[in-house]
């Protein structure tokens, strides 16, 4: 038996140079085996070294991507799996391709697992404060399903970027200084603080969330498993809820219906969104929309989000300018529009002598759509279906708002405030009729920001501004 040692459970370089070895060295993967730390010895009965590293093996990407998520799951045979995976590699070439294999959905499915965990881990992660050294530090502890802190804390690093936190867990701990992000060795349950003060505000917050009519104990222990609950401040409230839930499912059945906020009704009626009022919500003012936007789960959106954004503006604004989705800094500072967008946005605005003090600006989507893409987060167009689901709470500041004219930038909010796919070139400044106001569609001024070539890019600049102008004609 040929043994390779490795540095730490998540070694992965480590693995990959030991496999390089053996591989260059012939050992077959019945031959190959792999420890973690120096060990004791005697694991194995016939401990050889290996020889030096061989040259470089071309994989597939397939594989290297499928690997580095394998090794951080807590199987003890995972690193074989993968060097087996690699020796057969060499020999068929395609073998990434064929997800009925064995090995390939054995390592596929570990690899599903380990993103779940890492998906759990954002969402289940619980901060709670304390002090170090006068400064105020977040503290969370947390027992992942498989060994993914290093993976998902730059999450955190995005999305708490101005706090100072530490998460602790028992294979490794992650803290963020707000400037870089630093990993330690394990911890222990104790040295994170049992309660704060915020553990009442997850309390209120869960509780006003838990719909009894809508207790399902299975489903529930699928998106929140029990092995998360003693982390988890709300998690106490869970067996109390669901003993009280069928008696409070029977009296909200008894009770008679909560009437809708009969303006936001009438209105959404008349722009035939009567399924709007589906699981029994009507936010009554802008402020409420703003609240609720934030327990919103209609799209999977909200989840790498930092917090939805929705529209700002006087709440009886004759122009309501309509965008696709916060962008990274929207995302960060709560608003719409603060970013280079939103920069372009409001010199074509004061051109065109349209406060935009007076406008109210929002967005389709309410929740930034983006993929990571080293440190920086890249933007992604919604899908179709998210701008669909979202369309309902546009629908609902369209409704508090009642605004004469509604100005749609680029393809995405079109499709939110029309409900149809629309070629925004073609039907580009000419006056729509909607049920509730007039709309205008025009460019996104994030698409101005792109084009490489100034003339062109002033020009377009032109026909943007005689957009809006054409806007402050009609108000
Ligand atoms: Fe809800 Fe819209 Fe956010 Fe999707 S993007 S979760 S629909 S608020």
């Amino acid at each position: 038996m040929q043994v390779a040692t490795l540095a730490n459970e998540t070694d992965f370089d480590g693995w990959r140079q030991a496999a390089r070895r053996f591989r260059a060295a012939g050992v077959r993967p019945e031959a190959a085996s792999f420890r973690v730390g120096a060990g004791e010895g005697g694991l194995f009965d016939d401990v050889a070294p290996v020889g030096e590293a061989g040259p470089q093996f071309p994989v597939p990407r397939a594989f290297v991507e499928l690997a580095e998520n394998v090794i951080l799951h807590r199987s003890a045979d995972r690193f074989d799996l993968l060097y087996r995976l690699l020796w057969r590699l060499e020999r068929e070439p395609d073998l990434m391709r064929v997800v009925s294999d064995r090995d390939v959905a054995d390592a596929m499915e570990r690899a599903k697992n380990v993103n779940r965990a890492s998906h759990k881990m954002k969402a289940f992660v619980r901060f709670r404060l304390a002090e170090a050294e006068g400064e105020e530090h977040w503290i969370s502890w947390f027992e992942p399903a498989h060994r993914v802190v290093e993976k998902t804390a730059p999450f955190f690093a995005r999305r708490f970027s101005t706090m100072r936190w530490s998460i602790l867990t028992p294979d490794g701990s992650a803290f963020w200084d707000t400037e870089r992000l630093t990993f330690g060795p394990a911890a222990t349950r104790d040295m994170a603080p049992a309660e704060d003060e915020i553990e009442d505000f997850w309390k209120t917050y869960y509780a006003s969330t838990f719909n009894p009519a809508r207790l399902k104990t299975k489903t529930m222990q699928g998106e929140m498993p029990k092995r998360y609950w003693a982390n988890l401040p709300e998690a106490a409230l869970i067996p109390e809820l669901v003993a009280a839930a069928n008696g409070r499912a029977a009296a909200m059945v008894a009770a008679p219906a909560p009437e809708p906020n009969p303006r936001l009704a009438k209105t959404l009626s008349r722009m035939g969104r009567d399924h709007a009022f589906e699981e029994g919500f009507v936010p009554s003012s802008l402020e409420e929309l703003g609240h609720a936007v934030q327990a919103c789960r209609r799209c999977p959106l909200w989840r790498d989000a930092t917090q939805g954004v929705c529209g700002q503006g006087p709440k009886a604004a004759k122009l309501m300018i309509v965008g696709e989705q916060p962008g990274d800094q929207e995302d960060l500072a709560g608003q719409p529009f603060v970013g280079p967008a939103g920069q372009v946005l409001d010199a074509a605005l004061s051109e065109t002598g349209i406060d935009r003090d007076d406008v109210f600006v929002t967005n389709a989507v309410k929740h930034f759509k983006h993929e990571p893409r080293g440190k920086r987060r890249i933007h992604r167009t919604p899908a179709a279906s998210e701008i669909s689901a979202c369309r309902w709470w546009l629908n609902a500041e369209r409704a508090l708002v009642k605004p004469k004219v509604i100005l749609t930038l680029g393809s995405t909010a079109a499709l939110g405030v029309l409900g149809r796919k629309v070629a925004v070139t073609q039907e580009r400044g000419q006056p729509l009729a909607l049920p509730d106001a007039t709309a205008l569609l025009t460019v996104h001024p994030s698409y101005l920001l792109r084009i490489p070539d100034r003339e062109a890019a002033e020009t377009e600049r032109e026909r943007f501004v005689a957009d809006l102008k054409a806007v402050h004609r009609l108000l």
